[in-house]
């Protein structure tokens, strides 16, 4: 244990289970998925978050198709109260966060500040992710940020490295400054150059407009500034002060999470001046919680991949059956997809050539099913969701919706889909993790080349990749138009004609999936990345030899890719 950082990991929001709905979507699960995959490495980590207790939204349809949003209150009492509480400054008020713990993840324990308790007048602070105005989410940053370090502070617990998923958490950047100013009178270059060494930053957005930026007058009166004052904050962050650019600033070594992402966030902050160097550490995901038992045994056996593969889909079937009503046919092919619903993920793209896809969803040979959210405030988001239902209710048992999406509906997606489409515009993916959960599942992808897809999947092998059926031809024709020609032909001529009449090779392809995904997309390699690259730490390799694809599912800490640790010398 000697030579393993205690890793403090901060983010907004964590995907764990459904028992704990504290998420909204990729951000919260990769989250979720690095927390327990550091706990099968037995590698010590904590993680900060917040204990929201109306979630993101549960969000169902209503008569007329369109997304409405609830948001019941949780109350979470298996959660432990560690007794302990700290204070934060928001608005001149002082404010109590009580410090919550969720322990099931032994060496990986989840603290949860929450402002939501009995006597409270702050409870608005943690009651909805995402939710509210940007006063709001200043508060619930500072919570996060400085309220996190506080309390890890009060738990006497000791950090080697403060590692910030996404912005949300650079406040806490702030707070480790103020403490080596107060404690050991360092001056604000000098806290700043020391809080360096002990920061490091991932960044997920590859929009620059994505980016979250303040106005400093907002930050001030809100007590975002902690002590500090608008020059130096400007310093920092920027005017406006912008939470990537500060992350970017305030550490000593920010990533991207892929290798594709790596370059465009490189190119969008090329003209910002003291920023960290920027590597690509592409994400993966817990395999014990996407990849189904069966499947993993059938494929570690070398048996018939078929038989589990179909037993997951009839369990799709059912739920669909349950909560939609519609009757899909097993030998028929499934689709599935599920985003959220923006604007650039196209989930409508299939439908765009009615003449194309119409006869191919009225005789059953083509079944599609979708699932997203949209924000509680993105009507445009909500108007992409209504025209899914739309089709939905036209195309009764060959094409459904299903309502509020989350990790439950995932896991079933991922599982009982034969294909996982993926069709947003480029370069805007940052990563996707979807498809990685149904590459282990030997749900074969069908995907533009972007985010992790441009390391994944071969055309032809284990998926079928949009890019490779772009002809000259189509060149004159808008983006969308491209890939919608690209996407059909490829559905035609290479989906189609293997499901239904080459069964052998679909299997092999099954298989070329999972070999292609198990180890190389998993959480495991990449939290063993994290700490090698980022904590600039190796965890300790028992056999450091064994191939990645044998990897046996219930012991974990066995097999490592050698991954080379950082050039940069920090
Ligand atoms: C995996 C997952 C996501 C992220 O998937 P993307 O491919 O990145 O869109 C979002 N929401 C849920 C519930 C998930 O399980």
């Amino acid at each position: 244990m000697q030579n393993k950082p205690h890793i403090a990991y901060f983010c907004m929001e964590y995907g764990l289970n459904e028992e704990l709905p504290i998420y909204s979507g990729g951000l919260g699960v990769l989250a979720g998925d690095h927390l327990k995959a550091a706990h099968d490495l037995q590698a010590p980590l904590v993680a900060i978050g917040m204990l929201w207790k109306q979630d993101y939204t549960h969000q169902y349809i209503d008569e007329n198709g369109r997304p409405y949003d609830t948001y019941p209150n949780f109350d979470y009492d298996f959660l432990k109260d560690t007794g302990v509480s700290v204070n934060v400054n928001v608005r001149d008020e002082d404010v109590t966060c009580k410090v919550k713990l969720v322990d099931r993840y032994d060496n990986a324990p989840l603290y949860l500040l929450d402002t939501n308790f009995p006597g409270s007048e702050h409870g608005w602070i943690t009651s909805r992710l995402y939710g509210g105005q940007t006063q709001d989410r200043i508060a619930q940053e500072i919570v996060l940020g400085i309220g996190g370090l506080r309390a890890l502070r009060k738990l006497g617990i000791q950090v080697d490295k403060y590692h910030f998923n996404e912005g949300h958490a650079i406040l806490a950047g702030i707070e480790l400054m103020q403490e080596r100013m107060k404690n050991e009178g360092l001056s604000f270059q000098e806290a700043k150059n020391a809080v360096k060494k002990e920061i490091v930053f991932t960044t997920h957005t590859p929009v620059r407009a994505g980016n979250e930026a303040h106005e400093h007058q907002l930050l001030q009166e809100m007590g975002a500034y902690n002590g500090l004052n608008y020059n130096q904050m400007n310093e920092i962050g920027g005017d406006p002060f912008n939470m990537t650019v500060a992350g970017l600033r305030l550490s000593h070594i920010t990533n991207g999470v892929s290798k594709l992402h790596k370059e465009t966030t490189k190119e969008m902050w090329k003209d910002v001046s003291g920023t960290s160097p920027i590597i690509g550490i592409t994400n993966g995901v817990h395999a014990k919680t996407w990849q189904d038992k069966k499947m993993r045994n059938a494929y570690e056996e070398d048996q018939d991949l078929w038989q589990p593969h179909q037993k997951s889909k009839q369990e799709l079937i059912d739920y669909v059956k349950e909560n939609n009503g519609a009757n899909m046919d097993i030998n028929s092919i499934i689709i599935g997809f599920a985003r959220r619903a923006a604007p650039y993920k196209r989930s409508e793209l299939i439908f765009r050539d009615a003449e194309a896809i119409d006869p191919l969803l009225r005789d059953g040979k083509v079944q599609l099913v979708f699932s997203g959210k949209a924000h509680p405030n993105d009507q445009n988001g909500k108007d992409i969701v209504q025209n899914l239902v739309k089709m939905d209710r036209k195309y009764k048992d060959s094409v459904v919706f299903l309502e509020n999406y989350d990790m439950e509906i995932a896991r079933k997606l991922v599982k009982g889909s034969d294909v996982w489409l993926n069709n947003p515009r480029r370069p805007l993916e940052a990563s996707g993790t979807s498809g990685m959960k149904a590459a282990m599942n030997g749900v074969l992808n069908l995907s533009v080349v972007d985010g992790w897809l441009a390391e994944g999947p071969q055309h032809g092998v284990s998926g079928w990749l949009i890019d490779e059926a772009l002809h000259e031809e189509y060149n004159h024709l808008s983006e969308d138009e491209r890939d919608l020609k690209a996407l059909y032909k490829i559905i035609y001529d290479e989906v189609i004609p293997t499901y239904y009449d080459n069964r052998a090779k679909w299997k092999e392809m099954m298989k070329a999936s999972i070999d292609m995904s198990q180890w190389k997309f998993s959480a495991q390699r990449m939290v063993e990345e994290y700490y090698e690259r980022m904590y600039n730490k190796n965890l300790v390799r028992p056999e450091q030899n064994q191939q990645p694809s044998a990897k046996p599912f219930e012991t974990v800490t066995e097999s490592i890719e050698v991954i080379s640790p950082p050039q940069q010398q920090m």
